[in-house]
């Protein structure tokens, strides 16, 4: 695939040269607002357009489930180098409906990991569902990552944490938190 995205990126890049839309713009976020989301394939080009936002307007965090699983998480330390370092006023949680990391079980991953030629002592030494985060709910996956947010002392605590949920499809947000 790196010959296609090659091919496609020589011509992207002249294409915007040529519209004038290679230009420098701000690494700062304009809307002073930072999202932390899932890695799901459904929500690219959809969640960004879905909130208003596009291109030079937000810091974006992706990861599976979007899950923090602790104060060392490097969730907590982006969200951090935003909010502290960057001064950013607003954090969206936006966990989705439908979120894979809802559908996966601890036995079937270790069988997973063993086929993949994981080494044994490395699977044990996990706790599955702790280490990859697995979720049960995905409106409370979102209120566990919102509580964790504002609980950290490394979030300043003028800042504004909401949680939402949207929908993978219609692009359609809810707010739970
Ligand atoms: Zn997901």
């Amino acid at each position: 695939m790196l010959e296609k995205i090659l091919e496609h990126n020589r011509k992207f890049v002249q294409e915007r040269k040529n519209a004038g839309q290679d230009k420098p713009i701000s690494g700062h976020a304009k809307k002073d607002a930072m999202v932390f989301t899932c890695m799901d394939t459904r929500l690219v080009e959809l969640l960004e357009p879905a909130m208003g936002f596009g291109r030079g307007d937000i810091k974006i965090l992706k990861n599976a489930g979007n899950i923090i699983r602790g104060n060392c998480s490097d969730v907590i330390r982006s969200i951090a180098v935003g909010t502290v370092l960057m001064g950013l006023k607003e954090v969206y949680v936006v966990g989705h409906s439908d979120c894979g990391m809802r559908k996966q079980n601890a036995d079937d991953i270790k069988v997973k990991m063993a086929e993949r030629g994981i080494p044994a002592e490395a699977i044990e030494a996990i706790d599955i569902e702790e280490w990859f985060g697995l979720l049960k709910d995905e409106a409370e996956n979102v209120k566990d990552a919102v509580n964790k947010l504002k609980e950290s002392p490394y979030i300043p605590k003028d800042v504004n944490i909401y949680g939402l949920l949207m929908d993978p499809n219609t692009g359609e947000i809810e707010v739970i938190a």
